[in-house]
């Protein structure tokens, strides 16, 4: 297919200082999860997007210094050859298909507390890390400014050494170079500190030493935050930060801007739209004749266009719709819309950054698996057999295994029990805040229908003995799980014994069945992530007067990895939900539930006409049972296999259902023993 006329301007070559892009598809640097530990896997991902059409990728945060060390986190580095052979495995790559290779050159400052190195950081004053671990850095003084322009100038000549062509000066994210910009941090009363003019003195240098040291064959750019945070006052600083911003407008020859709060950078859908960056920096382009990119979770080609119409941007900067996508740029440019796997906004994708593992998705299950499973997220090896596979249950495992098992060439037959297929994200997505979550289904129906050799059987809902009619050789059971009404769960470990099984005991399936408590409700919230929260501000909001009772010590802790946890627990205060924590339920007659303190085990009572267990779910697998004896018995007739997939096998977040249904299908007629498992990857040193 052929691009449509009105896309032509995402394909129009983009000149950044000394440099020119292909196109207007900007990958902005994003954590991986990987940098330097793991510098196999980053190559093969970040090749990956190369390969799906992008004009520039970025790394991840690029430490320049050992004293800038941000582990558990894992960043990438330039601190010596080492790693500049590593770089060079990716830069090669991003250049074999057109692409430019940006490094985002940084130095943390208080922010990295050096558990790794045991260095320590110097910042614009002594502050605590953010972070919350108990060092402080030391105040700069004349030398280390010194020190910090040369490391620059060393890490921008190794940049160059490894292939890249555009090298930045990260200058947000309480790094730094954002310090020494804020009034709220910067308290200095050297010339670094005071006026806005030297505020900006450390970036305009850092800036100069970049442009002298590599500025003749590569662009600088700069990640810059045009809002900043409000003061202890709760003042805009806006009009103080556009004055900074004069400062060096003119200065890099890109402008990479976003929001100073993560929240709206890299708010999940649940609470930032798509776009949703654009009213803290839509005047950038206005104060400089530079590029501007800024992100946005951009997945339609239209809001695409119209961002760089209207001038707000000139080039579409992607990190989420990148992952989720790395093919977006090629499916756009030949019109295959329908293709465009769109992320859906739930930050799985960075716990791999907070949690120091390689980074998931969602929405593409074979990110992170690039070099070692050696996926692809468009082309999977063919069949290696003539066998029929019956899949059972159509949510995201089912729908996974059966696009993945219909694209190796497969015969499938998908049956699902109910009139719909999606499974729980159809569910979860008809809930407030989590309509983005259909994407899942969505995705994967659209590429079903072009599949001659898939079934899908609606309303059919399969015994064992029906499910050995079909005659499948292999039968794969993705029938999911339910939640429990017993409190059985991390804390409990046994179902709660004093409960009155009443029709007062709700789960977060009857509320998405439409079975919803009245009065006084109490969600227990065992679960620690989206759902008890997402239940508790609409059953507030539908009237109820809810009490938020959790046995940790926020809402949605898990959400810390996301980043949603303050938004999430902000939305709940702001919803009127009454919040207890550290508290675990010991007894509920009817009227009166009796909770008991995790720390002292004192107990309390509160009053309660219903109560919603969020806690722990149990898999629906007598289907698979069943099916395994009949297997054991021989009464399983030609059947080769029988193997349970997603929830059913584990319950746990949707993004481990598809990788689930992805590896059933990567697998199936693999004869090659090997365990990609034990593949680990190292940067090996000098
Ligand atoms: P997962 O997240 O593992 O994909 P879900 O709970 O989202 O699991 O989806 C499981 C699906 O399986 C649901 O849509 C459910 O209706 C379906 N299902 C459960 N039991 C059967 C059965 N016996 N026959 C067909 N479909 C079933
Ligand atoms: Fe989008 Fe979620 Fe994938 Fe991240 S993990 S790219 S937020 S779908």
């Amino acid at each position: 297919m052929t691009r449509e006329p009105r896309f032509d301007i995402l394909f129009e070559p983009l000149k950044i200082g000394p440099v020119t892009a292909k196109n207007r598809f900007y990958q902005v640097p994003h954590c991986t999860g990987m940098g330097w530990q793991r510098p196999n896997m980053l190559a093969a991902m970040r090749g990956m997007k190369a390969e799906g059409g992008w004009g520039v990728i970025n790394t991840e945060y690029c430490s320049i210094h050992p004293s800038s060390d941000d582990l558990l986190c894992p960043y990438a580095s330039l601190w010596d050859k080492s790693d500049i052979r590593a770089h060079l495995m990716m830069t090669e790559k991003m250049h074999e298909h057109g692409a430019l290779a940006g490094v985002e050159l940084w130095y943390g400052g208080a922010t990295a507390s050096n558990l790794y190195t045991r260095n320590v950081p110097f910042d614009v004053n002594s502050k605590p890390s953010w972070k919350g671990f108990p060092f402080q850095s030391r105040k700069m003084d004349k030398q280390d400014f010194r020190d910090l322009r040369q490391w620059y100038k060393d890490a921008a000549l190794r940049a160059k050494e490894a292939g890249f062509d555009i090298v930045y000066a990260y200058a947000n994210h309480n790094d730094l170079l954002h310090n020494f910009q804020r009034v709220g941090t910067n308290d200095r009363t050297d010339e670094y500190g005071g006026s806005v003019q030297n505020r900006s003195r450390l970036l305009r240098e850092t800036i100069e030493v970049l442009k002298d040291t590599v500025g003749d064959t590569m662009a600088v750019a700069v990640r810059f935050s045009p809002d900043d945070e409000r003061m202890k006052n709760n003042q805009p600083v806006t009009e103080e930060t556009r004055e900074f911003f004069m400062q060096v407008a003119e200065l890099p020859d890109l402008w990479d801007v976003t929001a100073a709060s993560w929240d709206i950078e890299l708010g999940t859908s649940r609470f930032v739209n798509e776009g949703g960056n654009e009213p803290y920096m839509s005047y950038v382009k206005e104060m400089t004749s530079k590029p501007v990119v800024a992100v946005g979770r951009f997945t339609s080609p239209d809001t695409m266009v119209n961002q760089i119409k209207r001038g707000v941007v000139d080039m579409i900067g992607a990190a989420r719709p990148s992952i989720a996508d790395p093919f977006l740029p090629k499916k756009v440019e030949e019109g295959r819309f329908e293709d465009i796997r769109e992320c859906i906004g739930c930050n799985m994708c960075y716990t791999g950054d907070q949690l120091g593992i390689p980074i998931r998705c969602t929405q593409n299950p074979t990110m992170g698996e690039e070099w070692r499973r050696g996926w692809h997220p468009e082309n999977i090896r063919e069949k290696g057999s003539e066998s029929s596979v019956l899949v059972i249950g159509a949510g995201p495992a089912g729908l996974e295994a059966t696009h993945a098992l219909g694209k190796r060439g497969y015969n499938v037959m998908l049956s699902e029990a109910r009139k719909e297929i999606g499974g729980r994200v159809a569910q979860e997505s008809r809930l407030p805040s989590l309509s983005e979550w259909v994407r899942v289904k969505d995705y994967r129906e659209q590429q079903f229908l072009k599949l001659p050799n898939v079934d899908v059987f609606l309303d059919s809902k399969l015994t064992a003995e029906e499910a050995l009619m079909a005659e499948a050789d292999h039968i794969v059971i993705a029938t999911g799980a339910k939640w429990r009404s017993d409190g059985f769960g991390r804390t409990n470990t046994m179902p709660i014994e004093n409960l009155n099984h009443s029709k007062q005991i709700f789960t977060p399936d009857d509320i998405m069945a439409g079975r919803l408590p009245e009065g006084r409700v109490v969600v227990f919230d065992d679960d620690y992530y989206y759902m008890g929260p997402v239940i508790a501000e609409m059953l507030q909001r539908a009237g109820c007067d809810v009490t938020f009772v959790s046995t940790a010590d926020m809402a949605c802790s898990f959400g810390v990895y996301t980043t949603e946890q303050p938004t999430a627990q902000k939305s709940l205060m702001e919803a009127g939900v009454k919040l207890v924590f550290s508290q675990n339920i010991d007894a509920f007659d009817g009227e009166n539930i009796t909770l008991e303190c995790m720390y002292t085990e004192q107990e309390s009572s509160l009053k309660a006409d219903a109560i919603v267990m969020v806690t722990a779910r149990l898999p629906t697998d007598n289907l698979y049972y069943e099916l395994q004896q009949l297997m054991e018995d021989g009464k399983a007739g030609a059947t080769k296999s029988i193997c349970r997939i997603g929830d059913c096998e584990a319950p746990g977040p949707i993004a481990s259902a598809v990788y689930s249904g992805r590896l059933y299908a990567e697998e199936l007629d693999d004869d090659s023993g090997i365990n990609y498992s034990l593949r680990r990857d190292v940067n090996f040193q000098d």
